[in-house]
């Protein structure tokens, strides 16, 4: 085969689907290829589903898409060994005729939104791996793939391959993902019947509700925990930095199954079956560690780029987002003739600027190397917040004021004063 496409995408994951589907939709020759079996295959979340970035690209994607549950209530608990404190915000407002975030399972989704890419004129080729790409100098003009034929060229190729973007670092755009980077997330899935669900979260018909976690449960490790309900399943995963598991020698599963185990989540999950587990990588470095955007011929979107807001929860968004504006790019720089050339692609990069993504990230550069250099954030504070709790909430004769002394006590002499207020000042600085 030796074609030439308007552009080519690799992935078929939220980033590259929405690359595709956008630039299909709007009549150039696409060409998207998946190294799995069928989009979604290889693909982890926990996960949910933020609306209005998918409502950009497919406005009527209620009508048909795979939706577990949308989500009414969500839940932040943080954990020491035996108890945890938390809070609840849950709205009936959230029930609304365009809810703002659903559980999804992303085998089903990846396989819907793929059928979205093709129904609208785009090429998926999928158990194909994208090897190389072909450059000409500095220029992207193709790909090589691992199967026979020839190779395939492209005015622009976007890759949108998931956060080990091995050819990115084989093309020389970034370098090697660092450890303190990256978060090493597992997750299990657990099925139970539709209404065991329900009445567990005190839920009704397609209501949902999530729960963030984090606290002892990561050992001090950086890393938080998640429990989403799906239709009849509940999702269970929990995720710390890679470089952290390094040094600690626990493995994820170790964390998993403590988790399982805690007194809060056993309940929850009691008597189902787990029918899912798998691994995944996530990039948590933010927006220090967004590598360039875009080059003569190329660009880079989703996971593959960096773009994960850790602190929210937020990946699957920021893919697509960044997906759609690469491919809103080349059908700009389509209608007005004008080369796939690194000045031109820049528009990219100004258009992420502009929008939540990068915004987002900036909000959040310090917080990676503040969280990173202050384990005591994960390990001291949530055992404090809930030896406070118990100690307010015993009602054992001692008074109120005796409670609070000891409570700050407790804190000072765990962190000392200027200690507390150094923390205080840090937490400011990494979420200004
Ligand atoms: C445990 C976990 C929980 C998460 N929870 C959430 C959540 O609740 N909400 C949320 O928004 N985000 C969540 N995320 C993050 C979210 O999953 C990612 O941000 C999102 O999937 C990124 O999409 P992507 O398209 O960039 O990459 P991916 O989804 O990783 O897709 C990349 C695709 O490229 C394919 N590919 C890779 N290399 C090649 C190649 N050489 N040739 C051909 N194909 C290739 C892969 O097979 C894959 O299909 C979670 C992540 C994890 C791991």
């Amino acid at each position: 085969m030796a074609e030439k496409f308007d552009a080519i995408v690799v992935g078929a994951g939220p980033a590259g689907n929405a690359a595709a589907y956008t630039m299909a939709k709007a009549g150039l020759s696409v060409l998207q290829l998946e190294r799995g079996e069928t989009p979604g295959t290889k693909n982890v979340q926990g996960a949910i589903l933020y609306a209005d970035a998918l409502e950009r690209i497919i406005p009527d994607f209620r009508d048909d898409a795979p939706l577990e549950r949308h989500v009414i209530e969500q839940r932040m608990w943080v954990l020491d060994e035996k108890s945890f404190i938390g809070t609840n915000y849950r709205s009936d407002a959230f029930n609304s005729d365009q809810p703002n975030r659903y559980t999804i399972l992303r085998a089903p989704f990846d396989k819907w939104f793929s059928g979205k890419v093709k129904a609208a004129g785009g090429l998926v080729i999928c158990e194909t791996t994208v090897t190389e790409l072909i450059q000409e100098g500095k220029k992207v003009i193709g790909i090589h793939t691992d199967r026979e034929g020839g190779d395939i060229y492209a005015d622009v190729v976007i890759l949108a391959d998931g956060v080990n973007s091995l050819l990115a670092k084989k093309a020389g755009f970034h370098g090697e993902l660092e450890a303190k980077n990256v978060a090493l997330a597992v997750k299990e899935i657990h099925f139970l019947p539709e209404e065991v669900v329900q009445s567990r979260f005190n839920i009704k018909g397609n209501e949902g509700v999530v729960i963030e976690i984090a606290g002892a449960v990561t050992h001090g490790m950086v890393g938080t925990a998640f429990l989403y309900t799906n239709k009849e399943s509940i999702t269970l995963g929990i995720g710390c930095l890679l470089s952290d598991f390094k040094k600690a020698g626990i493995a994820p599963y170790t964390l998993l199954e403590e988790l399982k185990a805690h007194p809060a989540i056993a309940p929850l999950i009691a008597g189902g079956e787990m029918k899912e587990y798998a691994a995944h990588l996530i990039p948590e470095g933010g927006y220090k560690a967004v590598p360039t955007l875009y080059g003569d011929g190329w660009m880079i979107a989703g996971d593959s780029a960096g773009l994960v807001n850790a602190v929210h929860r937020e990946g699957s968004n920021l893919a697509m987002t960044s997906g759609r504006l690469a491919a809103e790019t080349v059908i700009a720089l389509k209608e007005m003739k004008l080369p796939c050339t690194a000045p031109h692609l820049a528009r990219y990069k100004a258009a992420l600027d502009d929008s939540f993504v990068m915004k987002d990230l900036r909000k959040y550069k310090e917080l990676p190397e503040i969280l990173h250099s202050n384990p005591h954030f994960f390990s001291v504070y949530p055992q404090l917040l809930n030896r406070a709790a118990h100690t307010m909430l015993m009602v054992d004769g001692q008074d109120k004021h005796s409670k609070e002394k000891t409570i700050r006590g407790s804190f000072v002499q765990q962190r000392s004063l200027w200690g507390l207020v150094g923390d205080a000042y840090r937490m400011w600085r990494a979420t200004r």
